[in-house]
């Protein structure tokens, strides 16, 4: 390898102060990153119509050909670690979307978390992510303390919960934060669907967990999130099962591609809980005439394939199948909210989700819903009445919740 040892990192970002970049670089190359970098430097870039990223920005620099020719070229020595190089590995959603495409399934969001573990680790972290991961430490959440949750149809929170259950449900931090009343909602339906009441986890009172750590994953902070996941399989260490709206949780919990690895939790998206009694669903609001579009959020689908248990469901609380995008599944676009790619480029990350706000428009839609709380606020960010409604939002609605 052709690079040097660099100057001494920013102590606040660096992981290992004293490691080469020849050494950090080694450490995180295995061979899927190997063997995928290669692959894309012979490839004629045939997924990059599919990259939200490309489209949003229209430059070269951040197709996943071109971000996975950087990281070959970082890693061969030809390219010097730079606060720019390390810039451009945070253009990726991880949205899975090139990989759809690729006939060697190059997994690239595992490649740029990975790239962006390696460039912290050098000292070099974009401006917009500085603090991030210490604040998400201080308050377990990214988006700081969190506030009350409010009483609905005269329901307290407390009064819908047990805590003694062994069965979890963990919010959303999205929903949490921004939907607060909606964990009262949920709490009253999963006693419908569960016969009995689960036991609420989350930020309350500035102590417990508002995130499942993915966060720092995205920011390339490894060894806080590996601390904090730590801490978070001790806290729910004799839980069976937690379920949770937030298909990141699932998804870092979950064997397979990207950024799973099957720990001693058993997680469960909502939506698989409810599509498997989905013969229990009467809806008491008929929702059958609304133009409602179904958006296939990318952890929900690309990263979990509840797919069908999407359609399953929504089937079941509409009584008709639910009106389809053109370019869904598989392929539907990126809303542009995921990966820390709203921090670092939010122009872009809005052009996308006003893209599919305008599609949705185009294709006769009133309304859209997805599996992710994460893409329903990216999507009414861009719009002037809230059009995107959750899944666990349409489910309380059937329900008159
Ligand atoms: S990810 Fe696959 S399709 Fe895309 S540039 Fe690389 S090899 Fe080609
Ligand atoms: S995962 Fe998505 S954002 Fe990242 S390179 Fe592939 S298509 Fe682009």
């Amino acid at each position: 390898m052709k690079n040097k040892p660099m100057e001494k990192p920013d102590a606040q970002i660096a992981a290992s102060p004293d490691a080469t970049a020849c050494d950090v670089l080694e450490r995180h190359t295995d061979a899927t990153i190997d063997k995928s970098t290669t692959y894309c430097m012979y490839c004629p870039k045939l997924c990059r119509f599919s990259c939200p990223a490309a489209e949003a920005e229209s430059r070269e620099t951040v197709t996943p050909w071109a971000l996975m020719r950087l990281l070959k070229l970082v890693n061969d020595g030809t390219v010097e670690p730079s606060e720019e190089v390390a810039e451009t590995f945070y253009h990726c959603m991880g949205c899975r979307r090139c990989q759809t495409w690729c006939n060697h399934e190059n997994d690239v969001p595992y490649a740029m978390w990975t790239a962006r573990e390696s460039m912290r680790e050098l000292g070099f972290l974009p401006d917009p992510l500085r603090g991030l991961d210490r604040e998400f430490l201080q308050y377990n959440s990214a988006f700081g303390e969190a506030p009350e949750i409010p009483a609905v149809h005269g329901f307290e929170v407390d009064e819908v919960f047990d805590p003694d259950s062994t069965i979890i449900y963990m919010p959303d931090p999205e929903l949490r934060y921004f939907s607060p009343k909606s964990v009262v909602r949920v709490g009253i339906l999963l006693e419908m669907f569960h016969g009995s009441k689960v036991r609420l986890e989350t930020r309350r009172n500035a102590t417990g967990f508002g995130d499942s750590g993915f966060p720092l994953l995205s920011s390339g902070n490894r060894s806080a999130y590996e601390d904090y996941r730590a801490r978070f399989e001790d806290a729910f260490a004799g839980a069976d099962l937690i379920i949770t709206d937030n298909a990141q949780l699932v998804a870092e919990y979950r064997d397979g591609a990207s950024f799973g690895r099957k720990g001693p939790l058993e997680v469960m998206h909502i939506i698989e809980f409810l599509a498997e009694r989905v013969e229990m669903i009467e809806p008491r609001v008929d929702l059958s005439g609304d133009a409602i579009m179904l958006h296939d959020s990318c952890f929900v689908g690309r990263h979990l394939n509840l797919y069908e248990q999407t359609r399953t469901l929504l089937e079941a609380l509409c009584g008709r199948p639910m009106d389809e995008f053109s370019t869904n599944r598989a392929n539907a676009p990126c809303c542009g909210a995921a990966g820390e790619y709203h921090r670092i480029a939010p122009e872009a990350s809005e052009r996308l989700a006003s893209n599919r706000v305008e599609q949705m428009r185009r294709e006769g839609g009133e309304k859209i819903v997805c599996g992710s709380a994460m893409c329903v606020r990216a999507l009414n960010r861009v719009s002037d009445t809230d059009v995107a409604l959750d899944v666990v939002d349409l489910v309380c609605r059937a329900f008159e919740l």
